[in-house]
């Protein structure tokens, strides 16, 4: 394949790719008469890298009707939508993004009064939580060891936490991943890491397949339990098995010695550690629990939502790498403003801050709790800007470059500088629909026109395409 016309580093550039790999770059290459491509003067970039999302959850978010803000504000909006979506399909309903601003903090007797006969969940937005009605209490077939809350006996329809177990019971099948990886490579992306925490061998290996039969298109690094300790590498190159995932919650810590116990075995195992962190007290639990154990190049701070800069040296002591989501403030930033203390709104976030203490820093969207759409982060990273336009953390703001440069990153060294782009290197590249001046400008308007895995086509945006193009 040749790539004519590419911004490269300010100037315009013919690309050949061949087997999987960058060939050759420079002005004016022969047409060797393979696929062409002209792109038009668009910026040539590295694949982008998603460092931190649920595949599967997004799969099934996009099947799940929308149960909280933006979409839903109030308790009469989401009674209209359950009410009309029973009437109209059929089978489990499945709800999303509820936020108690919506309706309180509703339970199966809420859900009855709407739905009194078709079985239903609705998730919380922060995920850990799902709300059954009574339909679908009785098909989970609760019993004396469950995990679903109770009040003076009866079941609340609430089930905290309790995901592994829902699984069991109500099967795993996962849903299909070729609409959202499509959607990922539309964006430019070429590799992505799944930080669900119950990971285990058999999803390493439902990746693996989704890949064979490219249902999923992208590079993929899974993260997990410790049932994934020693799980085989060699099956994929491109489906890897990457840290132990620990999901720490503020309200139930683990205890601090088994906790340290975990991270040694994570370690022996060769395997980094990865601690979803998203209170200021669950961070000083892990710095706590990591400067106990020792770290290792790669382990990782998931989310850093709340950091206080007295503790930016620990992190940099400790090596460690944060990954974090700056579209959260453009997607959820209106509700931080009202819901989160003046006096912590500074410690949100922040990304500046890392750079500055020279922390290692990438980013990534949390889908299906973020926005997948690393372009709309990256502008949230500039501009530090709410959906409604208000400012969120001002100081924390990174040049376009900056913000780029967190969604290039090596999937393996998130944080990281990206190699540039060089002859001999794997096609994983994308084309932007404008050259970078004018994309540095309004990141979130920016489309990807081309996006190559290993040289191999994964988006092609047809719209625009031009009439010197041909094909394979
Ligand atoms: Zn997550």
């Amino acid at each position: 394949m040749l790539i004519r016309n590419a911004e490269l580093n300010g100037l315009r550039v013919s690309v050949r790719i061949a087997d999987g790999k960058v060939a050759a770059i420079g002005q004016g290459l022969p047409d060797a008469g393979g696929p062409l491509f002209d792109a038009q003067g668009g910026a040539l970039l590295p694949g982008l890298h998603d460092h931190h999302l649920h595949l599967h959850a997004l799969a099934a978010r996009r099947n799940s009707v929308r149960c909280g803000p933006p979409d839903v504000s109030n308790a009469d909006t989401l009674s209209l939508r359950l009410v009309e979506l029973d009437r109209h399909s059929a089978g489990w309903l499945r709800g999303v993004d509820y936020h108690e601003s919506v309706a309180g903090d509703i339970d199966r007797d809420w859900l009855d009064e709407r739905l009194p006969r078709r079985p239903a969940r609705i998730q919380h937005r922060g995920g850990r939580l799902w709300v059954f009605n009574s339909a679908a209490l009785a098909q989970l077939d609760p019993g004396p060891t469950d995990p679903l809350e109770r009040k003076n006996g009866r079941l609340t329809g609430r089930l905290y936490d309790g995901d592994a177990w829902l699984r069991e019971r109500m099967g795993a099948t996962r849903p299909s991943l070729a609409d959202v990886s499509r959607e990922l490579a539309g964006y430019g992306i070429t590799g992505v890491t799944d930080t669900t925490p119950q990971n285990g061998p058999g999803d390493l290996q439902a990746f693996a397949s989704a890949q064979a039969n490219n249902e999923l298109l992208q590079d993929l690094r899974v993260m997990g339990g410790d049932a994934l300790h020693g799980a085989d590498a060699s099956a994929s190159q491109r489906v890897q098995p990457a840290a132990r995932k620990f999901h720490l919650l503020e309200s139930a810590l683990p205890d601090f010695e088994a906790c340290c116990r975990a991270v040694r075995r994570a370690h022996a195992a060769n395997r980094n550690v990865a601690f979803h962190c998203v209170t200021r007290t669950e961070l000083v639990f892990v710095l706590g629990v990591l400067r106990g154990t020792g770290t290792r190049l790669g382990d990782r701070i998931e989310h850093a939502s709340v950091t206080p800069l007295v503790l930016l040296p620990r992190f940099h002591e400790l090596g460690l790498a944060v990954v974090t989501q700056p579209g959260l403030v453009h997607s959820r930033g209106d509700r931080y403003l009202t819901d989160v203390d003046a006096e912590d709104r500074g410690d949100l976030y922040r990304l500046r801050a890392f750079l500055d203490a020279g922390i290692r820093l990438a980013g990534s969207s949390d889908a299906p709790f973020g926005e997948p759409n690393p372009w709309v982060a990256m502008q949230a990273a500039v501009d530090r800007r709410t959906r409604e336009g208000r400012e969120l953390g001002g100081a924390e703001a990174l040049a376009p470059d900056e913000a780029l440069a967190l969604y290039t990153s090596p999937l393996s060294r998130p944080g990281t500088a990206a190699p540039g782009i060089r002859s001999g290197m794997p096609a994983d590249l994308c084309v932007l629909d404008r050259g970078w001046a004018r994309a540095r400008a309004s990141l979130a308007d920016v489309r990807v026109r081309l996006t190559l895995r290993a040289g191999e086509c994964i988006h092609r945006a047809t719209r625009t395409s031009a009439p010197t193009e041909r094909m394979a």
